[in-house]
């Protein structure tokens, strides 16, 4: 049994690959693995069969046999599907252009509803728009005080009313005043159970008519395969929904319940969350995903979480420094410390075309630890030594590690790492965009 969807499909490539010439009888049998692989990842059956008829209908055609690489073809058609099935997508928040534009989410317990009013809010913060959060679950007792946090970790106002118990009260309070207060738009954190229930769904519904929400999010917890479409089945019925964020697809989430949410809701899966930091929210594309489940990289995204980790001003900034050969051991340490961050290393290696299987090496304690002791290395050099790593002489090497307890080689090797950085960088930077596109080629 595979563990991901990604997981069978490449067991299932590989077994192709293995048997030489690519022949009717055993692509039938690489179509087999891929339809199990799909089943085994929680798809539901009646989108397995629609996707393996187009696959097939595709696959057996004369063209895919007798083409020079008929097993990558293979791979061309199955991340066609997998994009037509799991799109279109509007990963866009409409805002209205008068008034505050009123989201609601809703969910099961746990599936990640507040972690995603953060995240959704540090989005928005992005754009410069401060949304107002609404402490709408009054099931849970640590909710909103929950909520609260995750407000002052991005830097939004919560709305609150502790002592009310009536959700549809609070939330139409809520809105008042983030009216009053100006807001482009109010997030609503709705009450949670463990299993659907009548009662939820009527809370919900009640919001839904009094208050008038712009659009409805589902949130839905995508380590949960099957009871994830079941959930997204139940609140779909009950609910207008406008769009679906499914969470915790990090890790080794079975990306096979999002085709099957796509399936069985048939609006458009919006976000996806890929940690618990409010900034792992991404907005979806099927081709990115698709790319994902197929383990050949999602570049777009890893662009984009590159641009999240260093601003365009910064950039810049870096750029002239290195372009001038003013590259700094501060400059280098700067940028360790950003991309130390935890879990960010995996992230980027698992969106990067063929390097995802050195996510797990980049995420070790080892890999981590490397990182801190530069760091730690770095800080226990004066100010003068990190501009003119030069001045480093042997006593100065003994005494910078002695400072940040590591090896004395180590120093003297991460100031030769640096001297044979420094040069290629200023050739990177300071290179027309065609030098560095032909840089990139080699
Ligand atoms: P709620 O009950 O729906 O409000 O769920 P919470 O927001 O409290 O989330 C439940 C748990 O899931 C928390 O421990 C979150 O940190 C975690 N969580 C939420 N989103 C993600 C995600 O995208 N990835 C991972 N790994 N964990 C998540």
């Amino acid at each position: 049994m595979f563990d991901s969807l990604s997981e069978g499909l490449q067991s299932a490539f590989k077994s192709l690959r293995g048997k030489g010439k690519l022949t009717e009888g055993n692509m039938r049998e690489g179509l087999d693995i891929v339809q199990r692989s799909l089943l085994e990842a929680d798809v539901s059956y009646p989108v397995v069969q629609e996707f393996m008829g187009h696959v097939n209908e595709r696959a057996m055609g004369k063209k895919v046999l007798l083409s020079l690489r008929p097993e990558e073809e293979l791979v061309r058609i199955v991340h066609s599907e997998l994009v037509s099935i799991l799109g279109p997508v509007d990963p866009s928040i409409h805002l209205k252009k008068e008034g505050p534009t009123i989201i609601m989410l809703c969910g099961l317990q746990g599936s990640g509803k507040t972690t995603t009013c953060g995240k959704l809010s540090q989005l928005l913060k992005e754009q410069n728009i401060t949304p107002t959060l609404v402490a709408a679950d009054l099931q849970r007792p640590a909710a909103i005080e929950q909520l609260k946090v995750v407000g002052e970790q991005v830097g939004v106002p919560v709305y609150t009313e502790p002592d009310n118990k009536n959700p549809v009260e609070v939330c139409k309070n809520g809105v008042a005043k983030a009216k009053a207060d100006g807001s482009r738009v109010v997030i609503l954190d709705t009450a949670g159970r463990l299993a659907i229930d009548e009662e939820l769904m009527g809370e919900l519904q009640r919001i839904d008519n009094k208050v008038g929400p712009d659009q409805v999010y589902l949130v839905v917890d995508g380590m949960t395969g099957q009871d994830a479409v079941n959930s997204a089945d139940a609140f779909n019925k009950a609910l207008e929904l406008d769009g679906v964020i499914m969470t915790k697809l990090d890790g080794d989430a079975r990306g096979g319940a999002l085709l099957s949410v796509k399936h069985v809701t048939g609006v458009p899966i919006k976000f996806i969350g890929t940690g618990e930091h409010l900034d792992a929210l991404e907005p979806f594309r099927p081709e990115g995903m698709a790319g994902r489940i197929l383990q050949m990289g999602d570049i777009v995204a890893a662009a984009a979480e590159a641009h999240r980790i260093v601003d365009d001003k910064e950039r810049e900034e870096l750029e002239a420094k290195m372009a001038s050969g003013d590259f700094t051991l501060d400059d280098f340490k700067n940028m360790m410390e950003k991309v130390a961050r935890p879990g960010l290393m995996g992230r980027m290696m698992s969106l990067m075309p063929g390097m995802g299987q050195f996510k797990e090496a980049l995420e070790s304690d080892e890999a981590a630890g490397g990182i801190r002791q530069t760091i730690g290395a770095i800080n226990s050099m004066t100010a003068e030594e990190r501009r003119t790593p030069k001045l480093i002489d042997a006593a100065r090497r003994t005494r910078i590690a002695k400072g940040a307890g590591v090896q004395t080689p180590l120093i003297s090797q991460l100031i030769k790492q640096f001297e044979i950085m420094k040069p290629l960088m200023q050739n990177m930077a300071g290179g027309s965009v065609m030098d560095r596109a032909k840089m990139m080629q080699q």
